[in-house]
């Protein structure tokens, strides 16, 4: 096979587009360039890494005209770290982008037309400070080649760790937060876990804020360790011996060599209301393990959710505000600002009067549930974490909400035992009159989703389909997902109303979208040609 271009070529190119992972696509003589780091408009020197027959990636050496669209990025990490991709491009371009990325899915994986498309999309949601946004991050821990302690961010695609205390999408505490345990690790020689032999005592450090109360979580990832190795139990012996990577007073409950001098210097750090340790003994990319132990202060952190920006006024839950706990394994959206804004969509595409029966399913703690029932007659949230679920129960009390309830299961398992009857005992224990309220789930006016990338599950969209809601609001942090998903319920007889995207996650390729489907009147819906390549390819990625 002849290559046109070979590993180590230099390029001169044109970047006309962005790519899905947010890098510069350019062509010379008809050969298709990728080339991360390269703006939308640049004209640069590329270095290609790797050629196939028509098509290469290359590495960007040289911007030879900078792009109308380059911007100067905050972080200096930018082009290693894998969090952001597309820093360097101007943020309305990115907004342009994002919505462009939405509708090249629908079309292309849905199977839906532009102009379909065209018809119901509403202008994407930007953010007005796109840098400092994020309430959470989690930054893994690792040993550099001098031994010392570093913690950072994965290089792109990596396990590699650069070493970095300050990230600018976050918080301006988590610096204090990292420099406070890396410092203690130095001084007691803890080991950080080493992902090659599985050794070494702390993983990953959590760090959480609620913007609105100021509170701050930490939670330190270790390597399980209060198994002790060593015989013997007595004080001298648990003082003195070595555990599994981690040493362990006699009654147990030191997790972090040292603790309470560790714990007296992050208890000062202002905002702190939360510190815990997750076990994790797995040799897996799973940061969390699901054993938690609040070591300092409150197991939970709280967080106000208004919503107030989108809806009108009179809308049954305009304007109000909710307070939410957090424990460290539950989901909470990680950008408050804009999730005001993706609540509200949510809530006015779910056209709300106060008599609605609904179904939320990948709940999290509750807090588009807790919206809606404030806004509806009955709420049922549906969540795989336990502890999510605890958290979303005890948010509907703090809240004086008493129409929602919350149950513990997949979605995909969860909805169809319901609508087959299965479960009913259970949801009716605290409800008046068991069986009409049954009958109202069973045929909801409302199904509510907002389910992880890989989008929900066919056993879950052939039960919604069943239940035929009046509408289906589709909450997504995956358009490609999204797409598949849409066009399995359009062709079951629903059809899309309006889509409207909201940036959650500035400067990263990521979007989120909001999609409101209506059940159609026609017996039999037209079946919309699609591209079936595109849908294998994706059923594909997620064996
Ligand atoms: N609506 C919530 C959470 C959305 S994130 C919010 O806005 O905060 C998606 C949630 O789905 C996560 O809480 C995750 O734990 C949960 N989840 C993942 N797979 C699931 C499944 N198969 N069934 C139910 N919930 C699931």
């Amino acid at each position: 096979m002849d290559l046109i271009y070979h590993k180590n070529d230099l390029v001169t190119v044109t970047i006309e587009d962005i790519g899905t992972d947010g890098e510069g696509i350019g062509k010379v003589d008809g050969f298709t360039l990728f080339v991360k780091d390269a703006v939308v408009g640049d004209v640069v020197e590329a270095r290609i890494t790797k050629a196939k027959k028509q098509y290469a990636y290359a590495r960007l050496e040289k911007v030879l005209t900078s792009s109308p669209f380059r911007t100067q990025p905050k972080c200096p990490h930018h082009r290693q770290c894998g969090g952001c991709q597309i820093q360097a491009l101007d943020y309305e371009k990115q907004l342009e982008y994002k919505q462009q990325k939405v509708r090249n899915n629908l079309v292309r994986i849905g199977g839906f037309s532009t102009a379909e498309i065209d018809r119901v999309t509403e202008p994407i949601v930007g953010m007005e400070e796109p840098y400092r946004y994020r309430n959470k991050a989690q930054y893994p821990v690792g040993t550099d080649r001098e031994g010392h302690v570093v913690t950072g961010f994965y290089a792109g695609r990596t396990h590699t760790i650069i070493p970095s205390t300050e990230c600018y999408l976050g918080a301006e505490e988590n610096r204090e937060i990292l420099e406070i345990l890396v410092a203690h690790m130095e001084k007691y020689h803890i080991p950080a876990y080493d992902e090659e032999t599985g050794k070494g005592q702390v993983r990953h450090i959590l760090i959480r804020k609620g913007f609105t109360t100021g509170e701050i979580m930490v939670c330190v990832v270790i390597n399980g360790g209060c198994e002790k190795k060593g015989k013997g139990s007595s004080k001298k012996d648990a003082e003195t011996s070595e555990y599994a990577g981690c040493r362990q007073n006699v009654d147990g409950t030191e997790y972090i060599p040292y603790q309470a001098e560790l714990l007296e210097k992050l208890s000062n750090v202002e905002g702190m209301t939360s510190v815990s340790v997750s076990i994790n003994t797995e040799k897996t990319n799973v940061i969390m393990g699901k054993e938690i132990h609040t070591i300092w202060g409150s197991p939970v952190i709280h967080d106000v959710i208004h919503v107030r920006n989108m809806l009108k006024e009179g809308y049954p839950c305009a304007g109000q505000e909710l307070t939410f706990a957090i424990s460290p394994l539950s989901f909470y959206q990680v950008n408050p600002v804009q999730t005001e804004k993706l609540y509200s969509l949510a809530l006015e595409y779910a056209n709300l009067t106060g008599r609605e029966v609904l179904w939320d399913l990948y709940c999290g703690i509750g807090t588009i549930s807790l919206f809606l029932a404030s806004g509806a007659r009955q709420v049922c949230g549906v969540e795989i974490i336990p502890q999510a679920i605890e958290d979303a129960r005890a948010n509907a009390r703090r809240n004086g909400i008493t129409n929602a309830v919350f149950y513990t299961g997949k979605a995909e398992e969860v909805l169809p035992a319901f609508y087959e009857g299965k479960l009913a005992s259970e949801f009716c224990q605290e409800q008046e009159n068991c069986e009409e309220w049954q009958q109202d789930l069973c045929h909801p006016d409302v199904i509510v989703v907002d389910p992880p990338r890989k989008g929900c599950d066919r056993a879950c969209l052939d039960t919604m389909l069943r239940m035929q809601p009046d509408r289906i609001v589709y909450v997504s942090c995956d358009s490609a997902t999204l797409a598949r998903d849409l066009r399995i319920l359009c062709d079951g007889g629903y059809e899309l109303e309006r889509v409207r995207a909201v940036d959650q996650f500035g400067h990263t390729v990521h979007v989120e979208t909001v999609c409101l489907l209506s059940k159609l009147n026609v017996k039999h819906p037209v079946k919309v040609e699609r591209n079936l390549d595109e849908l294998a390819i994706l059923n594909d990625m997620e064996k």
